[in-house]
């Protein structure tokens, strides 16, 4: 049976991640500190056979130390903009040391390494739609900087221990992803008007939303991880993940108003600082390399992820 460590597990995407590793037969290896994670996720996962759970902060050491695993799925990192800004030095050492400390693992045991990166490495972007060429246009003395540069960091070392010791790493840049699972408190766009929208209070939109950007279903993330980490012959890749369905915020707003079906108002809020104009990634590389392809529309998509904010909040569908 092959083994991976998820660390992250707890989180979003680490949780559907791990979910989908034990359904095709692996024995998975997870491990969280909760700083922005749920234990509701990790007693999902406890039920099912073959999940092994380490509470452990991988800042200061790897989980499992003993357990030589297949496959290193590095995906700790606070990740909401409310989250890294009120974690700021957490994120930059688990980005940091944390994957120093993982690859180092990696390279004793030969295990191969997939890094969670980000969109946000293009910083606000000033090419449209992003490729993994794009070397990106970011502040690293805006607060937002400790997210961007903690993942280029991330990215230098991933991609330094591949051509040091032939690492076979893997990394990819994920685009707004959302679905069922995200914190209702996150602090990220969708949950926050859902929850609004299921409240009956107004929809707050940062700036005058002509903003856009680009969400993906986490189904189709999930499915394109799964590729990236499995496939043979994608040592050094660099993938974006994402959608190519790009939409202006408020537009975002007004589906979320159609979807719910209540009559709301929108209240717009200033915008922060160095939040990216536009976003949508150019998938070009994910399809020739993967074969991939998202599939779930915004739509579809808002409309599972609907349901699950309604049964938390205890809101009749
Ligand atoms: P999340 O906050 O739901 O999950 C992150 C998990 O990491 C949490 O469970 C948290 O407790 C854990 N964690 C943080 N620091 C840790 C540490 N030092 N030790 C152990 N565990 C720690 O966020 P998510 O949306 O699931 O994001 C997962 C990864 O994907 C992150 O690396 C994030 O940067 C990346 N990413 C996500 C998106 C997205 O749209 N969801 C977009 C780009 C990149
Ligand atoms: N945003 C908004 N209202 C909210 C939360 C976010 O208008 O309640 C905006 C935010 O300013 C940004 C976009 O929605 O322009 C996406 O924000 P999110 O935090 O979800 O992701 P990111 O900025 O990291 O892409």
């Amino acid at each position: 049976m092959k083994r991976v460590l998820i660390t992250g597990v707890a989180g979003f995407l680490g949780s559907h991640l791990a979910e989908r590793f034990l359904h095709e037969g692996w024995e998975v290896y997870g491990a969280d500190n909760f700083l922005t994670g749920q234990r509701e996720n990790v007693e999902l996962l406890a039920q099912i056979p073959h999940f092994h759970f380490e509470e452990k902060d991988v800042r200061f050491g790897v989980p499992f130390p003993r357990t030589p695993v297949d496959l290193i799925l590095h995906f700790a990192s606070p990740a909401s903009v409310p989250d890294y800004l009120a974690y700021p030095i957490e994120t930059l050492e688990v980005n940091g040391r944390g994957t120093h400390l993982l690859l180092e693992h990696a390279r004793q045991h030969g295990s191969r390494f997939l890094y969670a990166s980000t969109s946000e490495v293009y910083g606000d972007p000033e090419v449209h739609p992003q490729p993994e060429t794009y070397v990106g246009h970011v502040d690293p003395t805006s607060p937002r900087g400790v997210y961007d540069e903690a993942k280029r960091y991330g990215e230098a070392l991933v991609l330094t221990y591949h051509r040091e010791y032939r690492l076979d790493v893997r990394i990819t840049r994920i685009f707004n992803t959302y679905g069922p699972r995200m914190r209702l408190d996150d602090g990220r766009v969708v949950s926050n008007l859902l929850v609004q929208a299921l409240q009956q209070k107004p929809l707050t939109v940062y700036g005058d939303g002509t903003q856009t950007r680009s969400f993906c279903y986490v189904d189709d993330l999930v499915e394109g991880i799964y590729r990236l980490a499995t496939y043979e012959g994608l040592e050094g890749s660099v993938v974006n993940l994402g959608n190519e369905e790009e939409i202006p915020i408020l537009e975002l707003a007004r589906t979320i108003q159609s979807l719910v079906g209540a009559r709301l108002t929108i209240e717009h809020h200033p915008l922060p600082p160095r939040d990216p104009k536009r976003r949508r990634p150019d998938l070009t590389r994910a399809r020739t390399l993967l074969q991939w392809e998202p599939r779930v529309t915004l739509r579809e998509g808002l409309t599972r992820t609907l349901k699950f904010f309604q049964a938390k909040l205890g809101v009749p569908s």
